[in-house]
């Protein structure tokens, strides 16, 4: 029997079922926010995320699904949707008039990772990016967007993470205090650390491993190392945060450890999701747009992944809201053509209503109801024709009656 790709899943059902309501929650709120939808391809050119998530990272690094095409060209299919974006940005020319550009995305995202509960080789994203403005007001505009969206989908007790990871001008200063303390306690840190605090030392703050995270007490705080600017840029979002009654707190361990990430760099939280709780990560990133080749222009964005929050909304409110459709069971020839007529006619004016179409048994039609959690089923026979009520047996009660013919939409509407 044919299998589907390892790490890669069919969604269907009740797991669906919440990716559609977030995605529908999604585009209700960055529609609000005035944010508009774009679509990247899949594939994208190798350069483009050599260029943005750089050669070092873990994930051009060992988990791209990377293939030469029949032209030739070094193809990825992407593994997050970022650079994608930018790029489209860029090609488009879309920010040639200085305007502010806000654009969303949701789509499937490709990483070759070593397989865990909740992490998958194709997973989903929700993002956002906003253009074209450096101002705090523009990050606590999207922060504020990503609070609408995790409190409208039900999830309580959120808490923003966030640091300040300055600009690759002022980041040597703190480098240098940070080898120092690193050079005291060397023989502490995992032989990955000894590597990152060559090439990037801030990754070394990110080091999953526990005797890492041990050895790193009391290390210097970046955001005392902050250049004026950025200082000011760090303590006025704050200001904003706590005027807009968002709750946070500072990580200085919380980095995103690429050149062209400046600034702010956040995670939210959840109480919802118990010890392993970050949601989500975002951070402002300036120098992206020249990196892929484009025009100075500062961007800041965040992604969820689908995938993750799909499953706490599972945990934490059970099943996705869903109202079965009614069914709709003809008995005979006669009624069978009857039946396609009142369904188009219902279907027309908006009812949710499934036909059965296969003849024979009413009993293996309400078998059917019964598996497929219908609860109203309406039966339709010569009887009802006859007398212009139609049979109503509603299935969690058992109880049954007869609805006028030209009443039924009217009273399925009411069923809620
Ligand atoms: P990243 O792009 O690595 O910052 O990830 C952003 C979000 O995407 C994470 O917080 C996860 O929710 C989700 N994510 C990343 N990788 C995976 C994966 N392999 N499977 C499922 N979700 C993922």
């Amino acid at each position: 029997m044919a299998q589907s790709v390892k790490g890669m899943r069919d969604l269907f059902g009740a797991e669906l079922r919440w990716f559609q309501h977030i995605e529908e929650t999604a585009r209700r709120v960055f529609g609000r926010h005035g944010y508009g939808e774009i679509r990247t391809p899949i594939l994208e050119e190798l350069d483009v995320f050599k260029r943005s998530v750089g050669e070092s990272s873990d994930i051009v690094n060992k988990e791209m699904y990377q293939f030469t095409d029949k032209g030739g060209r070094d193809v990825v299919m992407r593994p997050e949707n970022t650079a994608g974006v930018v790029r489209a940005a860029i090609q488009h020319k879309l920010l040639n008039a200085n305007d502010p550009v806000l654009f969303y995305y949701i789509g499937q995202q490709f990483r070759y990772e070593r397989m865990q509960a909740g992490r998958y080789r194709q997973f989903w994203q929700i993002g956002a990016e906003s253009f074209g403005v450096a101002s705090p007001e523009s990050e606590a505009e999207s922060l504020l967007l990503l609070h609408s969206f995790l409190t409208e989908l039900g999830l309580k007790s959120l808490v923003f993470s966030i640091n300040s990871v300055g600009t690759p001008e002022s980041r040597p200063a703190f480098h240098a205090a940070f080898r120092a303390f690193f050079a005291q306690r060397a023989d502490r840190f995992c032989e990955d650390c000894h590597r990152r605090i060559e090439s990037n030392p801030l990754r070394v703050l990110d080091c999953k491993n526990e005797q890492c995270q041990a050895a790193l007490e009391g290390h210097p705080v970046i955001t005392d190392h902050l250049d004026e600017a950025s200082a000011k840029h760090h303590a006025r979002l704050k200001s904003l945060l706590t005027e807009l009654d968002i709750p946070f707190v500072e990580n200085p361990r919380l980095v995103r450890g690429l050149d062209y990430y400046t600034r702010t760099a956040f995670e939210v939280l959840s109480s919802d999701l118990g010890a392993q709780s970050a949601l989500l990560g975002g951070g402002r990133y300036d120098g992206l747009f020249k990196q892929l080749g484009g025009p100075e222009v500062p961007g800041f964005g965040w992604a969820i992944g689908l995938d993750r929050l799909a499953m706490v909304l599972q945990q934490v409110r059970g099943d996705a809201p869903f109202t079965p459709p009614a069914l709709l069971i003809p008995l005979g020839e006669r009624a069978a053509t009857e039946a396609l007529k009142l369904a188009r006619t219902l279907w027309d004016t908006g009812v949710t209503l499934q036909l059965e179409t296969r003849g024979g048994a009413l009993k293996k039609a309400m078998a059917s109801a019964n598996r497929l959690g219908i609860q109203t089923v309406l039966i339709l026979g010569d009887g009802e024709l006859d007398s212009g009520m139609i049979t109503v047996k509603h299935m969690a009660t058992g109880e049954q009656e007869s609805w006028p013919l030209g009443e039924v939409a009217e009273r399925l509407a009411d069923r809620g």
